[in-house]
């Protein structure tokens, strides 16, 4: 069983106020894109889905925003969707609430968007419980693992073709780390959910 690449109910059970998944799309599937934007990675992913006529939605680390702030503009005038991801990528369970929090606000200096992605995809209920009121914190149906050296780009383009079902929110990564396996997955995971006629869209904000 593949518990990180599809959380299960008790995983998600424990974030009651994330979304893991739209309900009621269609036949819709949303393509997320977590940890940049960096130059080595991020223009290339913009050409994927320019060319395929896709939009996405990037959860991105306010450290690169602040660094990079033309990619934000160019991920924003393509069309696509802004995310917080923390100004710093700190993993909540190792965090207490007042910093966590204000990492995330932080974040929000250079990103102007009320979607949160919790860092390695955890927070606890007392963090989840401050946010809540102020973001919509989006969690993940599909993880690809991109990110993994233990697999192959091949194995990566499976968990989407293995995992993804109406209305996932998908997980990749335009970091470097990921680049390895994304640089093939990717196109190919676009193509592949495209001919089993799923459609793209971006998270929306409700506040
Ligand atoms: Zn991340």
């Amino acid at each position: 069983m593949r518990i990180i690449e599809r959380p299960p109910l008790w995983w998600r059970a424990l974030c009651p106020k994330g979304l893991f998944r739209v309900s009621g799309c269609g036949r819709t599937v949303y393509l997320t894109f977590d940890d940049g934007p960096i130059p080595e990675v991020t223009p290339w992913v913009l050409d994927c889905l320019a060319e395929r006529d896709i939009k996405a939605t990037f959860f991105m680390v306010g450290d690169n925003a602040r660094r990079y702030p033309y990619l934000v503009e160019a991920v924003c005038s393509a069309g696509h969707t802004l995310g917080n991801h923390a100004m710093h990528h700190l993993q909540g369970l190792h965090t207490s609430l007042m910093p966590y929090v204000a990492d995330i606000e932080e974040a929000r200096l250079y990103l102007d968007t009320s979607l949160f992605r919790p860092p390695h995809g955890f927070l606890r209920p007392s963090q989840a419980k401050a946010l809540a009121g102020r973001y919509d914190i989006v969690m993940y149906d599909v993880v690809t693992r991109d990110y993994s050296n233990r697999l192959t780009a091949e194995e990566v383009l499976d968990n989407v073709r293995t995992l993804v079902r109406p209305g996932s929110i998908i997980v990749f990564h335009d970091s470097l780390k990921s680049w390895p396996r994304l640089r093939e997955a990717l196109p190919r995971s676009l193509d592949w959910l495209s001919q089993q006629n799923y459609a793209f869209a971006t998270l929306k904000s409700t506040r």
